[in-house]
Formats: C-alpha cells, structure tokens, sequence
C-alpha cells in the first residue's frame, strides 16, 4: 500500500517518473492534468470550463479541481494505493485533501519532492513533444524520436502542448513558484516528504525515487 504525492515545478519530469513508479509499485498514476486535457480534447463540459485556465498557464479553480480528485479516488483502483501528480497545486488544496484522507483514516506515506533550475526548466518545457496516442514525452533536442513527429512507442503523431508555449511557460513557472512552492513548507510539517535532485538524468532520479520509496 503506497499513497504518493509528486510534487515539482512543470518540467522537473514528474510524468515520465510517475509513469515508472506506477508500473514499478502497481498503483494508479492520477495526473490532474492529463484528466484536463482530456476533457478539453473531448469538449466535456469540464473541458470547456478549465480550457482557457489551461491555455494561459493558470490554475483551474480549487473547487473543480478538489471534485475531480475526490471523484477519481472512490474508484476501485485506488483502493490500494496511489500516485498523484499535479495534485495538490495550492495549500488550500492541500487542507481539503487532508480533511477527505482523515476522515476515511488514511494517510500520504511519501511526498517526492522533484526540483530543476529555472533554467532547464524553460529549455525542456518549450522542446517538449507529447504522443497524441500514447502519451510518451520527448525532446526536439535532448530525446529526439527517431523519426521527426513521430512517436517511437506506438507511431501516434507527437505534438506540443497548448501550454508548453514560450509565452506560457514562463508564466506556469511563477504559478508553481507563488502558488505551488509553498506545499513544500506545507508538507515538510508534517515528515513525509523527501527532495529528489531532478537534473541528474532519467535513470539517476527513478533510482532515487526507488531509495526513498523501498525496492
Ligand atoms: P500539468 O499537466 O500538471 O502541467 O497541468 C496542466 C494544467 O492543468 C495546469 O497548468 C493547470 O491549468 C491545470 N491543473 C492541473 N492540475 C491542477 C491542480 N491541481 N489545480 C489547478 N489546476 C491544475
């Protein structure tokens, strides 16, 4: 049993380390995010509610967020265990999230905390490409598929994210910094939550992930 938060700017890799640890301990990977955007592509009612927050690298309110979590963990999967990503972004979110986990008496066994410099940040946010169909994530530079546009996984068309812009980029870096950063204050109260370098390359920061969470 592993419930998990991943915390960390946009950028520091937690999907592509979410997708791992997911696979590796058997538990649901819950990324908020992706949940938005599918809604968005698929002009849900959500969708249409949270596409200009997203587009503008804005937070969704609180409100539609905290549903949306609570919802996707009174599924069955969740039962025994799992992995958020992109949840919480705010203390307030935070707060509620701990009133809905006492008042079921369960708990957070780890906060992973994932940090990058601002720097590197940018450099792979706006290079990133993401398959359409699968998901996987690449770099125009540092991760290039084999065949330009095209995913190596599964062949889907890759693309750039609405918000992975350089005009939104730079905005989505001051939302984690004001609104984001002071989760980890929030959570260091309370002893579960460890800090993982993320610039020491893919396989260096799963492993430490592996040293924190147990093999
Ligand atoms: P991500 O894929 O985690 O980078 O999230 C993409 C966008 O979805 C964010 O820039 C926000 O607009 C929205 N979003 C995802 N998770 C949250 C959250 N917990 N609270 C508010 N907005 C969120």
């Amino acid at each position: 049993m592993l419930r998990i938060i991943l915390l960390g700017p946009p950028g520091a890799g937690k999907g592509t380390q979410a997708s791992r640890i997911s696979e590796k301990y058997n538990i649901p990977h819950i990324s908020t995010g992706d949940i938005f955007r599918k809604n968005v592509k698929e002009e849900t009612a959500l969708g249409l509610k949270v596409k200009e927050y997203m587009n503008k690298g804005s937070l969704v309110p609180d409100d539609l967020t905290i549903q949306l979590i609570e919802d996707r963990l009174s599924a069955d999967d969740c039962k025994n265990g799992f992995l958020l990503d992109g949840f919480p972004r705010t203390v307030y979110q935070a707060e509620q999230f701990d009133k809905y986990l006492s008042e079921r008496n369960l708990s957070i066994d780890h906060v992973l905390d994932i940090d990058v410099k601002k720097e590197e940040l940018l450099t792979r946010l706006i290079g990133r490409r993401v398959c359409r169909n699968c998901g996987a994530t690449y770099h125009v530079i540092n991760m290039p598929p084999e065949k330009e546009g095209v995913c190596d996984v599964c062949g889907g068309e890759l693309y750039q994210r609405a918000d992975d812009t350089e005009a939104t980029v730079e905005n989505r870096i001051e939302v984690y910094l004001a609104q984001t950063k002071p989760l980890i204050d929030y959570y260091e109260k309370s002893g579960v939550i460890s800090h993982i370098d993320g610039a020491t390359g893919l396989e260096n920061v799963f492993n430490d992930i592996v040293d924190v969470l147990g093999a």
